[in-house]
């Protein structure tokens, strides 16, 4: 195959003018080539799944497509960890944002072969594992799950129940679920296909506990017949993603050879003692976690294409659809016409611009963090931080504008040949898996109030983040890379105060920088004054804690847009994006009005005018909304939107 002429073919099909190929060049980034030859080599043909199908030809339809998309070589780019670059990491990523372009179950069965299962192995295991596993879970020769979650904890994985215990004598681990709570459940491809699965339990040598570890375990045999001393269960119909089989599984006593345990952190030796490079336990958890960051960061990526799509089949549809004529013309008037469905569909779109942006950041810092074996601790701490922060703002942003997408194409919007009840159905769970986005928000918080080098000390959850609170001092915002221009902005803003336009980025960045700054210090002097001991105290600052969270990472994405927009050489296409990023930064703020007037960083007047300026705003781009949702990149043909064909 000729990429070079599909990557056009494809493109040309999603773009038809020059302003939509300009802007989706800018969107794309550093990786516009390497997403463009992911569309090009995505089999898009039959990639939506018809919604009448059963659970079950759901599942053997989702199966298939995996076949499909293996061999068009789309997946392929997990690899262990002796032989990542930054391009294969990448790679990886980008991989996974081309599968969510067809039906997302296919996505999530993929995410769950490929980037769980086999991003395990590649990140857990040592070559040897690679050398034995890999290739074959690449292929689908070896269907595999991703075993972590348990009945009793989900969000708590540091109090998984299962057991990995190592029998001296027969040089053998035996897997355990205790009891009903430690059974694994939710997890996909259990059901119905999984051959082998990476299994996360509390490893026990010698009779002392050493954590959280993860081991491979046989589920079924060549016939699909689920092995002895293995229990599965069913979760049965879901609120989406049908065609993926999530099921439970229950060990008893399972024996599995003592190469199957995953140890590049790890392992027990040729003597049967356990032996680790990571002394400190609480390091070591949470090193095991952070190889396991792709899957966070795939997931925040799947929601950002999922909202791409909702928002190119309503923006579309809202161009060519009219209601009520209008006063001065025989002509009805197109919905996109309509002030209320302007202020509906273009601020979601400058926010699905934003978020690309700062998603093209993260992944760029994974491909450089994840391919250096040297990166230092603060490295990984940000990488997670921002991977954390990322894939909440692209999931609870996709829940939000589906349904605002929904709704916007009336009752057209409802049925399920129009796409959008299905994108609404499939990714609902986002915001849960992958770490669920209130406990994520928490993650992000602590990463804002602390340096990862000071916390390895073996302290809990409200441990962390009261030790930190007593390094804070005064928040200083500190940018590097896509943040630096904005910090240059904010200086020149500062001096002008007030007197700001409502188009100047610096007072947009200085606004943004405000809200985080003020936050941070209110809740590290709340902290400080806290009783340590207290869970009411800490967790009376709850609330507080996901506002930090969710301020800094407002704060980064508009750094990354203005980055972005500095980065684009084309000029029509720069000045939409300025207008977009001025669309985001505003109505950022006119969420958060209430907080900048009680705290006195907004005049009254001001806070009044943003909605005046945010209507302008869309009223400005209202003539270029199709070119804007061209600058996704998504061809009409791919929407399979039956309403934008006729
Ligand atoms: C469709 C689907 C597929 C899945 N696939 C897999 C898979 O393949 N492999 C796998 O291992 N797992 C899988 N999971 C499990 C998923 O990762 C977990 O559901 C998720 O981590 C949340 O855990 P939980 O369901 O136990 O929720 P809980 O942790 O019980 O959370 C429930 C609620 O409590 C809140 N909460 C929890 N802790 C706190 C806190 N400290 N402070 C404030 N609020 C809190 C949360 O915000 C949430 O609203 C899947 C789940 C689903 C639904």
């Amino acid at each position: 195959m000729s990429t070079a002429v599909t990557t056009r073919a494809a493109d040309t099909a999603a773009v038809e003018g020059d302003l939509g190929a300009a802007l989706l060049a800018a969107f794309e980034g550093p990786h516009h080539q390497r997403r463009s030859a992911g569309r090009a080599a995505f089999p898009a043909d039959g990639m939506l799944r018809d919604p009448a199908l059963d659970m079950q030809q759901a599942r053997a339809w989702t199966l298939e497509r995996l076949h499909t998309l293996v061999e068009a070589g789309v997946g392929q780019a997990i690899v262990g960890v002796e032989r990542a670059t930054a391009d294969t990491q990448i790679q990886s990523l980008i991989d996974f944002e081309t599968v969510a372009y067809g039906d997302l179950s296919v996505a999530i069965k993929s995410g769950v072969q490929h980037g769980l299962f086999g991003g395990a192995i590649a990140g857990l295991g040592t070559p040897e594992h690679h050398q034995r596993f890999l290739a074959d879970a690449l292929s689908l020769r070896t269907l595999g799950c991703f075993a972590m979650t348990e009945r009793g904890h989900g969000s708590d994985v540091a109090s998984l129940e299962t057991t990995i215990e190592y029998d001296p004598d027969a040089d053998e681990f035996v897997v355990h679920s205790p009891r009903r709570s430690s059974a694994k459940t939710y997890i996909g491809s259990a059901a119905a296909h999984g051959e082998l699965a990476t299994v996360f339990g509390q490893l026990v040598v010698d009779g002392a506990e050493r954590g959280v570890h993860c081991i491979l375990v046989p589920l079924r045999d060549a016939e699909g017949r689920v092995l002895p001393g293995v229990t599965i269960g069913d979760n049965g119909h879901k609120g989406g993603l049908l065609g993926v089989d999530n099921g439970t599984i229950a060990f008893d006593h399972v024996r599995v050879p003592r190469g199957m345990l995953l140890d590049r952190f790890g392992s027990v030796d040729d003597r049967g003692r356990y032996v680790s490079s990571i002394e400190n336990p609480n390091r070591r958890f949470f090193t095991m976690l952070g190889a396991l960051v792709r899957g966070r960061i795939c997931i925040g990526g799947g929601a950002a294409i999922a909202s791409r799509r909702a928002l190119s089949i309503a923006t579309r549809y809202a161009d060519r659809r009219t209601q009520f004529r209008h006063p001065h013309s025989e002509e009805e008037t197109p919905l996109l016409d309509y002030l209320a469905h302007q202020r509906k569909l273009l601020p979601a779109i400058a926010r699905a611009y934003a978020l690309g942006f700062a998603q093209n950041e993260l992944i760029e810092a994974y491909g450089t963090v994840s391919s250096d074996k040297d990166h230092d601790a603060r490295a990984q701490r940000a990488l997670e931080t921002l991977a954390a922060g990322m894939k909440v703002l692209n999931t609870d942003f996709a829940n939000a504008a589906i349904q605002t997408c929904r709704e916007a194409c009336g009752g057209a919007g409802y049925m399920s040949e129009n796409q959008l009840t299905q994108l609404r159905a499939d990714t609902d769970v986002f915001a849960t898996f992958e770490g669920d986005n209130t406990v994520l928000l928490q993650l992000v918080a602590k990463g804002v109030l602390t340096d990862y080098r000071e916390v390895w000390g073996g302290l809990d959850r409200l441990g962390l983040v009261q030790a930190s609170a007593r390094m804070v001092g005064s928040a200083v915002i500190e940018r590097t890379g896509a943040g630096l221009l904005a910090e240059r902005l904010v200086t020149t803003a500062r001096r002008k105060g007030d007197s700001a336009a409502f188009y100047d980025r610096g007072w947009h960045a200085w606004m943004f920088e405000e809200r985080e700054r003020h936050s941070i210090d209110s809740l590290a002097r709340r902290m400080r004054a806290a009783d340590r001991d207290s869970f009411d105290a800490v967790n009376a600052m709850q609330d507080h804690v996901l506002f930090v969270a969710r301020a800094h990472m407002e704060r980064v994405v508009l750094d990354s847009f203005i980055a972005g927009i500095e980065n684009c050489a084309d000029g029509a296409a720069r000045q939409t994006l300025e207008e977009l990023c001025t669309l985001f930064a505003l109505t950022s703020l006119e969420s958060d009005a209430g907080w900048f007037l009680s705290h006195n960083r907004m005049s009254d007047a001001r806070a009044k005018a943003l909605r005046r300026q945010i209507n302008q705003v869309c009223h400005d781009l209202r003539p270029r909304a199709i070119a804007l949702v061209e600058g996704f990149g998504i061809p009409v043909d791919w929407l399979g939107s039956a309403m934008l064909a006729a």
